[in-house]
């Protein structure tokens, strides 16, 4: 008993699931996980949700890569590390000669750490000389991360989690968010439940939060930008505007009055399907509430203007003075536990870590020196101009790490003829992914429990994990095949621990100055931005804003309409999210038997209304079709949905919604819009 009690050990870690940023204590005996301990985190306090709690499994599952597999014709042959290096050497080489660097491209993981997304742009423009290089946020939060650098500055949450309970009202805006981020939710609950807080809701789809809501509204798909609008000219019109701090603090403030002009109660009621006189409670809530918190996800970002649907937001509570205090502010949902952190810390076509600009002379400057290269000059292409450089024959190469694009981008198919079309594709993930069937070098990386790093959370805090475990097999860390594979094409990197790397980061970066290992030991944690003393920034905007004369500033937005209307033939609307249980495309979360007893597979949600009309039962199999694809699914009848609107999961690796998503593309930063699909949908015998 002894001797079993000394292999027990505890190990500080934060999931891996999604942007809430859980940490917590994981005990292990060898491989054995016996179970999580949450030690008063500072976002979940000692609360977990099921995914944190349980969802492990992955991490000693057989199908976990142990080796490095090499493409031999239609099956994959497992090779050494040397043998997968000098195939890297080769084939990265040998397009780099024939076709320029610009013919090579890198996808970060947004599931890795700070230090490895790092590491990864650093990889590409500082060895293979290309800034082709973009995260998944892109496919989710950079509208977000838009919306508020044009109104405020910082792409992040305004304020922390726990903030959110001093707000006076929380408006949540398409965010499934008691699935999507479950322990947020929590708290969300809890004061509206025992504190008055007041909830309003608007999505399409009546999930917990819009049931609990004191006011939930049923917008039109794709026309939030429009009665957010509308509630701000109602506003200033009424003159409930916060007026000493728009003067004191916003500027265009003239321009921003003329934009939202055309957006009156009845044009937004006639637009939006939401009644004058709700419109109105809303507007009076908004404009009289002690603090008000916006919290928004993809149904906002995800359509052809969540940019602007997202600059909408910012507007309003710079309007109503909802800045600069906590308990109110802006604050988008990030999907992974590091969204965040990928973006920060640089894997983006346009942008150096901490947001410096590549084009930046001065900024590029300081990054060739540190780094003793040239660097490229010209910004490179984000995940969908990638796509697109494969068809036109530009882009060759590509190296994706953590990544299962092939579910997870738009419009499957496409992205299936881009994949067959690449000269090398080199894939490195934990598991093997629908996407690395593409691929004809697959690398096997270790997740977060054998590794070291940091993550950084929806509310811009870092923390550190521990590693728990050793790597599986020949599996390594991220960190550790990124160097690897700079090496092998010449570099010297020597790093022999993450921290080594976050101190380069903090020596380049004036947003992470200050951020040092041993200032994040344990369970301390920063906000950045973090000054050199160390001073982390928990509430972003307290003295100014970060613009040069210290004011933020309206940024006025046109409504233009979907994308994609309804039409005779495609005549329904199909929106798509989160389930509790799942995350993503399910990768990891699959590998629970616990869950997969729970949610077994993929159906698409239909309303009471529509069912009767089309002869329809909970069980009917049918076809649902889009322009760009087409899948079959199980009807669950659900007055979660209403009208034409369906909902599908989008956590299937049978059935993904994306064989359905099409090419349109958010206006201001290419984020597909996946929430505007109209489909037809047929029932099969
Ligand atoms: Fe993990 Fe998010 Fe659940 Fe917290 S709320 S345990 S971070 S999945």
């Amino acid at each position: 008993a002894e001797m079993r009690h000394a292999r027990v050990k505890r190990t500080k870690t934060v999931c891996t699931y999604c942007g809430v940023g859980c940490s917590f204590d994981v005990w292990t005996r060898d491989r054995h996980i016996l179970k999580i301990e949450p030690m008063h985190g500072p976002a979940n306090g000692i609360s977990t949700c099921v995914k944190g709690k349980f969802a492990w499994d992955f991490v000693n599952s057989p199908k976990r890569l142990t080796s490095p597999l090499l493409r031999q014709g239609d099956t994959f042959v497992e090779v050494t590390w040397e043998k997968a290096m000098e195939v890297i050497a080769e084939k990265f080489n040998a397009a780099k000669a024939e076709f320029g660097p610009d013919s090579l491209a890198f996808i970060a993981s947004s599931k890795c750490t700070n230090e490895e997304s790092y590491l990864m742009q650093k990889l590409a423009r500082a060895v293979v000389g290309t800034n082709n290089i973009d995260n998944c946020s892109r496919y989710c939060q950079t509208p977000a991360t838009m919306g508020l650098s044009r109104t405020v500055g910082y792409g992040g949450d305004t304020g922390s989690i726990a903030d959110i309970e001093k707000a006076g009202l929380v408006l949540i805006i398409g965010s499934n968010t008691s699935e999507s981020h479950p322990v947020l939710a929590t708290r969300v609950k809890r004061s509206h439940k025992h504190r008055g807080q007041r909830l309003i809701v608007a999505d399409l789809r009546k999930h917990e939060m819009a049931e609990r809501a004191d006011i939930f509204i049923r917008p039109n798909p794709s026309t939030d930008a429009v009665w957010l609008m509308a509630v701000a000219k109602y506003i200033v019109d009424h003159n409930l505007h916060a007026k000493d701090f728009v003067a004191q603090w916003v500027n265009k403030f003239d321009d921003y009055v003329k934009s939202i002009e055309p957006y009156t109660l009845e044009h937004a009621a006639a637009t939006t399907g939401i009644s004058v006189e709700v419109l109105e409670t809303v507007a009076l809530e908004i404009a009289r509430a002690k603090g008000v918190c916006i919290l928004w996800a993809m149904g906002v970002t995800q359509h052809c203007g969540g940019s602007d649907t997202s600059t909408s937001i910012s507007n309003l509570l710079l309007l109503t003075g909802n800045y600069m205090k906590p308990g109110a502010g802006a604050y988008p949902l990030r999907g992974h536990n590091n969204v965040q952190g990928a973006s920060d810390f640089g894997s983006m076509p346009n942008l150096f870590p901490g947001y410096q600009k590549v084009d930046d002379p001065e900024v590029r400057g300081k990054f060739e020196a540190d780094w003793g290269v040239t660097l490229p000059v010209v910004k490179g292409l984000d995940n969908h101009g990638m796509i697109e450089a494969i068809h036109q024959g530009k882009l060759k190469v590509l190296y994706l790490k953590g990544e299962d694009t092939i579910t997870s981008d738009a419009n499957a198919n496409h992205v299936d003829a881009a994949f067959r079309k690449l000269d090398f594709m080199v894939v490195q993930d934990v598991m093997f992914s629908q996407t690395a069937a593409y691929a004809d070098l697959v690398l096997p990386a270790s997740p977060s429990l054998e590794k070291e790093g940091t993550f950084t959370s929806t509310e811009r805090r870092m923390q550190r994990l521990y590693r728990a475990l050793d790597p599986l097999g020949y599996s390594l860390p991220d960190w550790e095949i990124i160097q690897m594979i700079a090496n092998t094409l010449g570099a010297r990197w020597n790093y022999t621990h993450p921290s080594e790397i976050m101190a380069e980061v903090a020596r380049l970066t004036p947003m992470f100055a200050g951020v040092t290992y041993e200032r994040l030991e344990g369970y301390k944690t920063l906000q950045w931005p973090v000054a050199k003393d160390g001073t982390d920034t928990p509430l972003l905007f307290t003295e100014k804003f970060p613009f040069p004369d210290g004011k933020a500033k309206f940024h006025p937005i046109e409504y233009l309409e979907s994308s994609e209307e309804t039409n005779a033939t495609f005549d329904l609307h199909l929106n798509n999210g989160r389930v509790l249980e799942h995350f993503e495309q399910g990768a990891m979360t699959y590998q629970s038997p616990g869950i997969m007893a729970m949610t077994p597979e993929n159906f698409v949600e239909v309303s009471p209304e529509l069912a009767a009309e089309r002869g329809l039962t909970s069980g009917s199999l049918v076809r649902v079709r889009s322009p760009y694809g087409q899948l079959r699914v199980q009807v669950l009848v659900t007055d979660r949905v209403q009208g034409k609107q369906l909902y599908m999961p989008m956590n299937s690796v049978l059935e993904p919604v994306n064989k359905l998503t099409g090419s349109h593309l958010d206006r201001a930063t290419n984020t597909p819009a996946y929430k505007e699909i109209s489909v037809e949908m047929v029932l099969l015998e």
